[in-house]
């Protein structure tokens, strides 16, 4: 068997990011290096006010840092003026987060079908029903919210996410505590799910506060104090656990 090594889909480099304001400096990100491997599942944990947030929001790129570098798939954000990073976000990029979105008076097929129609786009009816194959609701696609359960709607909310990349699949999948608003069976179903999207080579990124969501991912990476202090490999929740309680 040969070894390929994967291409990293997001690489940051020494990133750090300061918040300055009138009350002082906060320093959220230092000096933070980290490789996020193509089609593999990642997630990120740490005490609140750890950096989380900004790290997913600086790896996205939909924040700057104040120092180091960002690139994803190749391309290097800090060659890219506003404009640019703005398409490229759009087609690179998608996003999934605690609170679905949906609208209640739109189906699970119009609300996936939603951002591509406001961005005066096409929309492929046979794309939008793959998308919800592709989080196992093909089914259900004339339901609204309202008739799906708190996993449901996430999965809509993903389909959602993975079809606004238009015709190719996103380079990164970013999720801030998707299963937050869940209870552990529904989380489950989203969980699972995001595994299963990375097994098929979708890169995916996510937030979370709970080690068994976490121990759903490749590598869980530990953030203290603006740093990665941590990473564990393929670990369970129990040893997911034990080394967050070593942190907070
Ligand atoms: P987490 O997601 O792990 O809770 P965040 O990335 O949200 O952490 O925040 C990291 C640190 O940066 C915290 O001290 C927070 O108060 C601070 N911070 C976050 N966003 C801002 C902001 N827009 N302005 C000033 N400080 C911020
Ligand atoms: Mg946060």
């Amino acid at each position: 068997m040969t070894t390929t090594l994967a291409p990293p889909a997001v690489v940051l480099d020494a990133v750090s990011r300061t918040y300055r304001s009138r009350a002082g400096s906060v320093a959220a990100l230092r000096a933070v290096s980290h490789a996020f491997v193509a089609g593999t599942f990642t997630a990120v944990m740490g005490p609140s006010g750890s950096g989380k947030s900004t790290l997913l929001q600086i790896a996205a790129g939909l924040d700057r840092p104040t120092t180091g570098r960002v690139s994803i798939a190749g391309t290097d954000l800090a060659g890219l003026g506003e404009t640019a990073l703005t398409r490229f976000r759009r087609t690179a990029m998608a996003f999934v987060f605690q609170s679905y979105n949906l609208l209640d008076a739109l189906s699970a097929f119009d609300n996936v079908a939603l951002p591509v129609r406001l961005a005066g786009l096409r929309v492929e009816p046979a794309a939008v029903l793959d998308a919800l194959d592709r989080v196992g609701l093909r089914d259900l696609a004339r339901r609204r919210p309202p008739e799906l359960s708190g996993g449901q709607q996430q999965r809509v909310a993903i389909a959602r996410a993975l079809y606004a990349r238009s015709d190719s699949q996103p380079s990164v999948l970013f999720a801030d505590e998707p299963t937050g608003a869940l209870d552990r069976s529904t989380g489950r179903d989203v969980l699972r799910l995001l595994r299963a999207l990375a097994d098929g080579g979708q890169t995916v990124v996510m937030v979370t506060h709970d080690p068994l969501a976490a121990s759903y991912a490749d590598e869980t990476l530990f953030l203290a104090d603006g740093q990665v202090v941590g990473r564990l490999r393929h670990a369970d929740a129990a040893t997911i656990a034990q080394r967050m309680s070593e942190l907070e």
